[in-house]
């Protein structure tokens, strides 16, 4: 089963809304012979809007970083899943470490608002990924399974069709570190398993799993050259056009 790769930049706290427009001014051309593969800016929320604009009429996708679990309410400086799609954003990353380990994200609230996001139209882009103690005391493969089964709780595989993962360690987020080509396969079967556990052995082998974890221009060949690879989440190096599309281009 061959799946096209979806390469999805993850801004984090990055750039201002014309900082994203001149971004992806310069971004365009740079990859628009790229017709096979799939493309998101995960952007934040204040930019999502100009960067919607800006890629207008490309392939190009837009995606959040983060969202809310209900419609609406009372819940000041948080946004929807309706407010992101009609913003613009086909994509929207849930669970990323980062909310894990500085904002109380659970795997109870990334299923609540994996079933939201795909309600709405979305892709979720789920993160899931081991920190360093838990992969030095070979518990790696338990956090994965736990965090996959809990995030596809009472989601079927109808209404999980859109569903991505990221498998993102997080000893090799914004570290410089990265999984080997070898471990990251490893754990990527991990989470195709419990995949199919949960939605189905066809649904398995077309579902998307991201690697992310200091993805640049020099290793990603070597990474997207493993089967079970089927694209990247990239943070830091997707900051500037042209090493994220040096990236996207990593077959060059
Ligand atoms: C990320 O933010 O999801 C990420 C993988 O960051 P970096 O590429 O900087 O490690």
């Amino acid at each position: 089963m061959t799946r096209n790769k979806l390469f999805a930049a993850n801004w984090k706290m990055y750039k201002t809304p014309p900082q994203a427009t001149e971004f992806v001014a310069a971004f365009l051309p740079m990859v628009a012979d790229v017709t096979a593969d799939d493309i998101a800016l995960c952007a934040p929320a204040v930019c999502i809007s100009a960067v919607a604009g800006a890629v207008k009429g490309s392939r190009i996708g837009v995606g959040a970083q983060n969202m809310h679990w209900e419609k609406e309410g009372a819940f000041t400086g948080e946004i929807s899943a309706e407010m992101i799609a009609a913003s613009g954003c086909q994509y929207v990353i849930l669970g990323h470490s980062e909310r894990r380990q500085y904002f109380g994200e659970t795997d109870a609230t990334v299923n609540r608002k994996l079933e939201v996001a795909l309600e709405a139209g979305l892709t979720p882009i789920v993160c899931v990924g081991e920190v360093i103690e838990e992969r030095e005391a070979g518990l790696t493969d338990d956090v994965l399974r736990r965090q996959c089964t809990s995030a596809f709780r009472g989601i079927s595989a109808a209404k999980a069709a859109k569903l991505a993962i990221a498998y993102e360690p997080v000893w090799a987020i914004g570290t410089g570190k990265t999984a080997t080509p070898q471990l990251a396969a490893q754990a990527h079967e991990t989470i195709r398993h419990e995949a199919s556990k949960a939605f189905g052995k066809g649904f398995a082998e077309k579902l998307r799993i991201l690697y992310g974890g200091s993805v640049k221009p020099e290793n990603a060949k070597a990474l997207m050259s493993e089967a079970e690879l089927d694209g990247a989440l990239v943070g830091g190096a997707s900051l500037d056009p042209k090493s994220f599309a040096a990236i996207v281009h990593y077959q060059a």
